[in-house]
């Protein structure tokens, strides 16, 4: 088997969709018979939860991960959906920032535990809501960071600081690390706002953006609850088909990449 691929879900804005992004892209990618682990890099813990990781079952986590407590095989877990594995988070994540900051390979901490992994096809990273050492973890570590846009005004505002960073990462850690595309998400086509969000980001950003849009569903938001991604917890609902959409184009757009 080939390296996975390794995919940052990054924007240090909260809320705007990363770990619903994460989850049920990963999701898409196991139901087309892609093996794929979640990393849950977030202390909030929310993909973990999403996939159907309660609180209390969480044992080993992507801190001792980190840590170099446990290895990969160590902290990850099988979820609710086939195919679809898990690397757990709890709140001891937001304490990393400060427990590694004297660690001189604390900006590698993550690509070194994924060095060798074997096993998938995909690893999708879920990151904080934050451009620390977390998020800068997941950059060293990915080939590409996928960028969930909520279409929101103020949307494009902070996601010209996450592409600075992205850009000092290329610089030094991590010169091969591509931009996947950005997401529009939790969109409502009723609102002008929404529209005009989309229109400043495709004409801003150009091909960056995908053309699958996710619509603001509120299946996709009740999932979670019920530890399930969209496509299993309602599979016809539009927000479950916009993320079987996205997983397609996600797919194109990776052999494109490739060739
Ligand atoms: P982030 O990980 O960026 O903080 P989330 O993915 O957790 O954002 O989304 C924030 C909230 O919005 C969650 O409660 C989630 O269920 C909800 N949500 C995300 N996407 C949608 C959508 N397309 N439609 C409706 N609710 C959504
Ligand atoms: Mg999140």
């Amino acid at each position: 088997m080939a390296d996975p691929n390794i995919i940052a879900v990054a924007n240090q804005k909260g809320g705007v969709g990363k770990t619903t992004t994460a989850v049920n892209l990963g999701a898409g990618l196991a139901a087309q018979g892609h093996r794929v682990l979640i990393i849950d890099l977030d202390p909030q813990g929310n993909a973990s939860t999403g996939v159907g990781n309660p609180v209390k079952g969480r044992k080993s986590t992507s801190y001792d991960l980190l840590s170099g407590r446990n290895s990969l095989t160590e902290t990850t877990v099988p979820t609710s959906t086939d195919g679809l594995f898990l690397v757990p988070s709890t709140s001891d994540l937001s304490s990393a920032d400060m427990d590694f900051s004297s660690r001189a390979d604390r900006i590698k901490l993550l690509k070194a535990v994924l060095q060798g992994a074997e096993g998938y096809d995909y690893i999708l990273v879920d990151c904080p809501p934050a451009l620390g050492l977390l998020t800068v973890n997941a950059l060293v570590a990915a080939d590409s960071v996928l960028v969930p846009l909520q279409t929101e005004f103020y949307a494009l505002e902070g996601l010209s600081q996450l592409l600075m960073t992205v850009r000092e990462v290329r610089q030094g850690a991590n010169q091969s690390l591509r931009v996947n595309g950005v997401v529009l998400t939790m969109y409502d086509g009723r609102n002008n706002l929404s529209q005009q969000v989309e229109a400043d980001a495709r004409s801003t950003l150009g091909e960056l953006v995908y053309d699958t849009i996710i619509p603001r569903n509120v299946r996709i938001s009740e999932a979670p609850s019920h530890g399930l991604p969209v496509t299993l917890y309602d599979p016809n609902s539009a927000g479950s088909r916009a993320y079987q959409a996205l997983t397609k184009e996600f797919l194109s757009r990776q052999k494109e990449m490739r060739n």
